[in-house]
């Protein structure tokens, strides 16, 4: 068995000291455990925020422990009757070639119904994440107009997606002409703005104030820093945020140049704003609802979905620290094995 534990917690942006590939025997399933070897791993930037000690939502990963990670695997030996050998399942295994849990923390994937990965992205966590941003949190309707950010995403790329099915104007914001390019001919934004070539959050906001000369309805905040500045001014009267993350801050970084929190305040206040966090783990009891929409839309080719694959458990933490720097382009996924 080889795994990737936490060696040491970041000091600001993560390394790959930080990690540490360990090899040990393959675990025994326990009472009502399941064994199974892992084929994919996802990478998500809610493990930067394990990394850390402070509090949050969730309890931290505790040094010298397996990177938290949802996975897709083969079960090799079951002790839960409704499980057998060959079963293709998907829980929070972690960054692990072989993993147990118990038979209620899985769920049964079915191959033939989509790819298996896509439990990891569109049809799991991220894809749920976007639906419930739009439908339950933004209530987003037909005609208004819609931000998303990080918008060629796990999350955002759908959500950007779902909002244009409701007839939604779209404007997307991501990070380098290639993925703007790809949001627009592929994704169906009706325009999306390069952050890279805004130089601060007032060019943000001129930019997209020409993009949305009737102002913002609702905005997927997945960003924080800069492109948060820029759709603050440009929210109309009755506008909402669906605040879903906040990745240009989770290291510490860029907090000095963020617009200063009286001036949000009274934005929120003047602008009569409805600002709401999320967190997806509240929302699962969605899950059907999610999937019995969404499932067809992928099949039919209604949803166009990228991913962007690393080979090798060995090279998980490279692909994680790309990622919360911009370097993916797609849901972030490792092959583990075949
Ligand atoms: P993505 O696939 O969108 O990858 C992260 C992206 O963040 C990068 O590709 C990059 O896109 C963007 N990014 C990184 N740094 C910055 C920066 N400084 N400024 C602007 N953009 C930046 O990840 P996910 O779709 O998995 O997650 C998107 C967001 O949703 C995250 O904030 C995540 O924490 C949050 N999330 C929240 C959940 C919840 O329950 N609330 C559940 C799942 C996700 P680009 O190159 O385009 O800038």
């Amino acid at each position: 068995r080889r795994s990737i534990v936490l060696a040491e917690r970041p000091a600001g942006h993560p390394t790959e000291d930080n990690f540490r590939l360990e090899k040990g025997p393959v675990p025994e399933p326990g009472e009502g455990e399941v064994l199974a070897r892992i084929l994919w791993l996802s990478l998500d930037p809610y493990m930067r925020g394990r990394m850390d000690a402070a509090k949050s939502y969730a309890a931290p990963v505790e040094l010298g422990a397996v990177m938290e990670g949802g996975c897709v695997g083969q079960v090799l030996a079951s002790n839960d009757p409704r499980y057998a050998q060959g079963d293709y399942v998907t829980g929070q295994f972690g960054w692990t070639s072989h993993g147990v849990l118990k038979g209620d923390a899985l769920r049964k994937l079915d191959p033939a119904k989509a790819p298996l990965q896509y439990a990891l992205g569109a049809l799991g966590m991220p894809g749920l994440t976007a639906w419930v941003g739009i439908n339950r949190i933004l209530e987003a309707k037909t005609g208004e107009t819609v931000v998303i950010s990080a918008a060629t995403g796990a999350v955002g790329s759908l959500a950007g997606q779902l909002a244009r099915e409701k007839g939604c104007r779209v404007i997307g914001v991501a990070g380098g002409p290639k993925k703007c390019a790809h949001a627009e001919s592929e994704l169906g934004y009706d325009v999306c703005l390069d952050h890279h070539a805004a130089a601060d959050g007032q060019a943000m906001a001129d930019r997209i104030a020409e993009a949305a000369p009737g102002g913002v309805d609702c905005y997927f905040e997945n960003v924080g820093g800069k492109t948060l500045d820029g759709v603050l001014p440009n929210m109309n009267v009755g506008g909402r945020i669906a605040l879903c993350g906040v990745i240009a801050w989770y290291s510490g970084a860029n907090l000095d140049d963020a617009t200063p929190l009286p001036k949000v305040w009274r934005t929120i206040l003047v602008n009569r704003l409805r600002v709401q966090g999320f967190i997806i783990f509240d929302h699962f009891d969605q899950f059907p609802h999610f999937v019995d929409e969404v499932a067809p839309m992928l099949a039919d080719g209604r949803l166009r979905y990228r991913e962007d694959v690393t080979e090798g458990l060995e090279n998980a933490p490279k692909a994680f620290l790309s990622m919360l720097e911009g370097g993916n382009f797609g849901k972030t996924l490792v092959k583990v094995a075949d």
